[in-house]
């Protein structure tokens, strides 16, 4: 039996995890939430950690008083978060928050020698040489959820350490797939929220349909596995059904499919190297009919063009693009900027901002400061 901990239970990937308990054999130790107290003493009677960690530090004196009968510990702030991430008993924190937030809990825990089941990937995106040179360092696995890089995670399985020629990386395309950029600057918030065929958060909702999802994925998969950027191939794939792929120097692609349910990946990390049964059908290909691939329209989504920007220059551009978006795609959700500004901004705090090329963690911090206040400035 793992203990695990879950950072950001509930959110889509914190109750998705928890869905799954029933199939595989782990035991949750601590759990954190931002400001979902109902659902977090919900989570708390459920599961009985030892430990519940609230963000905001109000919630999180209500939610003690909530739990008064019980002997569950109530923290708070990210000294609370970092608590969580580091009890002594834990084997595997699951970093399933949104956004920055995740990066210092996810240090801690592999400061503390605890695996990573990685959900959260803004923490590679801003500070990528950081965190897999202490994993490294640490002796850490990072378990990758994310669909797209627990499927190239599943294609190196048995790949000898033959390595990577190239990384497909696949994209559903979003609900704007096929539009121009003239076109989406006239789109909505309610479509933008409506992602055909994956079940998400918000802030990652928006950013599949400005494609910045698939490039932040980009980065990550160039820290994950080491390879240029110029090695990582971004193929949209409007079925999701193949999760990504991996193609050889032999021109072999070996691909992973599965019906698109984050249940799948979560899992895996969870239990690899073992496969167990799983609560998500297995695809029906014949049913299916056809899968389709074409190559993105990176100048109707300029997102691409700055994430891969982004990823040849590495030190802190990640966490200036990161920063930036996150701050844009918030103004966004509260109609307080068009759709096709996200990208604008982002490119903005990017032209602005000074380029560091080797960072600290402190850099990273300042950087996604920096960058969310030239995004203000502008708007
Ligand atoms: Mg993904």
């Amino acid at each position: 039996m793992k203990n695990i901990v879950i950072l950001g239970s509930t959110g889509s990937i914190g109750t998705q995890t928890i869905d799954i308990l029933d199939s595989i054999d782990v035991k949750v130790c601590a759990i954190s939430v931002n400001t979902n107290i109902a659902r977090a003493e919900q989570q708390a009677r459920q599961l009985h950690p030892s430990v519940v960690a609230v963000y905001h530090a109000e919630k999180a004196a209500e939610l003690k008083s909530r739990l008064a009968d019980t002997d569950i510990r109530v923290v708070s702030g990210m000294d609370g978060l970092i608590e969580a991430a580091t009890l002594p008993e834990v084997d595997i924190v699951v970093t399933a928050v949104v956004g920055m937030v995740g990066l210092l809990p996810t240090l801690a825990a592999i400061d503390a020698g605890k695996d990573i089941a990685l959900a959260n990937k803004e923490t590679l995106v801003c500070a990528g040489q950081i965190v897999m040179k202490r994993a490294q360092e640490k002796g850490v696995a990072i378990l990758p959820v994310d669909s797209e890089h627990s499927a190239i995670f599943q294609c190196l399985q048995g790949a000898g350490g033959n390595k990577i020629g190239h990384i497909l990386l696949t994209a559903s395309g979003g609900p704007f797939f096929g539009m121009s950029r003239e076109q989406m600057r006239h789109v909505t918030k309610e479509q933008a929220l409506h992602h055909p065929n994956w079940n998400m958060g918000a802030k990652i909702t928006i950013d599949s349909a400005s494609m910045m999802n698939k490039g932040l994925e980009l980065i990550e998969a160039m820290w994950l596995y080491d390879v240029e950027p110029e090695d990582i191939d971004i193929v949209v794939h409007r079925e999701s059904v193949v999760h990504s792929a991996v193609e050889f120097v032999d021109g072999s692609v070996i691909a992973q499919m599965g019906n698109p349910d984050m249940r799948l990946p979560i899992q895996y990390a969870l239990t690899y190297p073992k496969r167990l049964p799983c609560k998500v059908p297995p695809v029906d290909l014949p049913r299916r009919h056809s899968l389709t691939f074409f190559a993105p329209d990176e100048e109707a989504f300029p997102a691409l063009g700055l994430a891969r920007r982004a990823a040849a220059a590495r030190g802190n551009l990640g966490a200036v693009l990161n920063g930036a978006n996150e701050a844009a795609v918030a103004l966004f959700l509260q109609d307080r900027i068009a759709f096709h500004q996200i990208p604008e901004l982002v490119e903005q705090a990017m032209d602005s901002v000074n380029y560091m090329p080797d960072i600290t963690v402190d850099d990273v911090l300042e950087s996604d400061r920096m960058a969310r206040a030239v995004v203000d400035s502008l708007v």
